[in-house]
């Protein structure tokens, strides 16, 4: 039967979210409906809600920090029952046909990945609408199984920030002896953090706020850089094997490239709203590269989420109520997240 879901949208990018309903679909023979009891608050959520990529549909409920309990199952549902724990990240759908989708790459779908939020169902005319609401529908292939040991309303941030972290440190195989930088110390970068500390690299923390050296050492961080300060930028000049670059607003790219040692690696996650600059020779002066990263395929979202449980690794979370979205956007517009807001959707 059609559910009509409770949620918070945005009707443009210029109206802040407010109460509104509308209809999940009927569950297909493969399709898993679970209750929504905790979504995280992912910084796309913002960029797309205020319109800043310039690619938005509305009206747009955002969420793809999903997770949840099961309520029904379609009746060639294999992997989940009712009751079980679930989850969905930023993909609820994709052709499962093309070279992307056959190697585990469904976030790069030839024909077009269904995100969860801000897009469409594979049939192209059906929005997808996200987590900030009180249930969803999603074929059992694009739900996640989430562990019942971890923190629940703490796993939720795994399934953007965690991914997308794990994702590029296991890609070009960071680990020990290895020096790593983090840059920004918000949702995606404490993911980032925890992850390399894991995997065994030497950590720095480098952030626009000395107040979260603190935190960035009980993170794990072996080293913490205020990027504003010259003397600290210069003093690791050349230092890093590879920097993950989280940043959701305009910096200057180049400055952090002058970091890495020649052969080194930067990958950037965060994607702020306009474009970078960059000057040739921050490249070629040390062969270095300068690399892009999106999400994970689900093989690999479910590895991570695997990888989180056995190592007991959640996000550091601040729990708001539903009708504080506004006043979370505004915080994290500020850099004031620590270091994750995750909605109980209880509140809705
Ligand atoms: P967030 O929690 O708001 O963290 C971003 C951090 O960037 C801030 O905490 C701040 O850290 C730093 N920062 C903010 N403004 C800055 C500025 N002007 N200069 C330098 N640093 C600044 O955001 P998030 O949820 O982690 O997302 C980060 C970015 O990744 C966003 O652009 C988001 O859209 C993108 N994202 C990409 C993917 C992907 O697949 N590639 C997935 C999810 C999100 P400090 O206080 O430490 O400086
Ligand atoms: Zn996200
Ligand atoms: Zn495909």
């Amino acid at each position: 039967m059609t559910t009509i879901a409770k949620a918070y949208a945005a009707q443009s990018a210029k109206t802040p979210l407010a109460p509104w309903e509308f209809e999940r679909r009927d569950l297909n023979p493969h399709d898993v409906q679970f209750d929504i009891l905790y979504c995280g608050v992912c910084h796309s959520d913002l960029h797309q809600a205020r319109g800043e990529w310039g690619n938005e549909v509305f009206p747009m409920v955002p969420g793809h920090e999903i997770v949840g309990r099961v309520v029904a199952v379609g009746s060639s549902v294999k992997k989940f029952k009712v009751g079980d724990l679930a989850g969905t990240g930023c993909l609820v759908d994709s052709c499962r046909e093309c070279n992307s989708c056959q190697h585990g790459l469904e976030q790069f779908c030839e024909n077009g990945p269904s995100f969860t939020y801000n897009g469409y169902e594979q049939d192209k005319k059906t929005l997808t609408q996200g987590g900030y609401s009180n249930t969803i529908v999603v074929h059992e292939d694009f739900t996640l199984r989430i562990s019942d040991k971890l923190d629940l309303a703490a796993t939720a941030p795994l399934l953007c920030a965690g991914i997308t972290t794990y994702s590029p440190l296991r890609q070009w195989k960071v680990g020990k002896g290895q020096k790593v930088a983090v840059v920004g110390l918000g949702g995606l970068g404490h993911m980032g953090v925890k992850f390399a500390v894991a995997f065994g690299a030497e950590v720095t923390v480098m952030s626009t706020s000395p107040n979260k050296e603190e935190d960035a050492k009980k993170l794990g961080a072996h080293k913490f850089v205020v990027t504003k300060d010259a003397e600290q930028m210069k003093s690791v000049a050349g230092y890093f094997d590879f920097i993950l670059d989280t940043v959701s607003a305009p910096h200057d790219l180049n400055a952090y490239l002058g970091l890495l040692k020649p052969k080194g690696v930067m990958v950037c996650v965060g994607i702020p709203p306009t474009p970078y600059q960059l000057h040739a020779f921050s490249l070629v002066a040390g062969s270095k590269v300068l690399a892009g990263s999106m999400i994970g395929g689900l093989a690999e979202t479910q590895e991570m989420l695997d990888f989180c449980a056995d190592h007991n690794v959640v996000s550091e979370i601040e729990m708001i109520d539903i009708k504080d979205i506004e006043n979370a956007f505004e915080r994290m517009a500020k850099g004031d997240v620590r270091y994750r807001f995750v909605i109980d959707m209880g509140t809705l």
